[in-house]
Parts: structure tokens; sequence; C-alpha cells
């Protein structure tokens, strides 16, 4: 006989499930653009990304939630999020 009460439950757990969205993007700069002006270093919330003489570098992609910030304000249009 059919558990109505388990199959509800099922039901319940995967429409819970389907709502959740786990953004995977990390940034990648074109670094033959890069001027090195910083302001990623400095807008990021994540602290994704670290000097590296002239040019920046996101170092800790790991932490990217995909806000676009860096993408919106690099001066050189040079960051992309891929993933
Ligand atoms: S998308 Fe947002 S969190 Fe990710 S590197 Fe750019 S500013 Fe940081
Ligand atoms: S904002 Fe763009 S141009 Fe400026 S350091 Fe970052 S990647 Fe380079």
């Amino acid at each position: 006989m059919l558990n109505y009460r388990f199959l509800l439950q099922y039901i319940l757990v995967l429409k819970l499930f389907k709502g959740i969205e786990i953004k995977m993007t990390k940034p990648v700069v074109d670094f033959g653009e890069c001027s090195g002006c910083g302001v990623c270093v400095d807008i990021c919330p994540n602290e994704v990304y670290e000097f590296d003489g002239d040019i920046c570098i996101p170092v800790r992609t790991n932490d990217c939630d995909g806000c676009e910030q860096c993408v919106d304000e690099c001066t050189m249009e040079c960051i992309e999020l891929k993933g």
C-alpha cells in the first residue's frame, strides 16, 4: 500500500532542494589588459584579489560569490566571471 505521508515528505524535500541555487562562478582576469589600478582589490567584499607587482590576481577564487562588482567596476573591463 502506498505510504502517502512518506510521499508528501519526499515531494517537500525535493521542492526545498530545487529552491537552493549554488553559484560556482570564478573571476578570470585578462592580464594583458589589466592596468593594476587596484579597484578590484578594494571593491571585492570577499577579498578574492591581491596585488602582484603591476597586476591584480584573483587568488581566492573559491571565496567568490558572483556579486559581479569587480566586473562592473574594473577600469579596463578585463574581468570575466566564468563557471
Ligand atoms: S564577483 Fe564579487 S565576490 Fe567575486 S571576485 Fe568579483 S567582487 Fe569578489
Ligand atoms: S580593476 Fe581591472 S584593471 Fe584594475 S587591477 Fe583589477 S583587473 Fe586590473
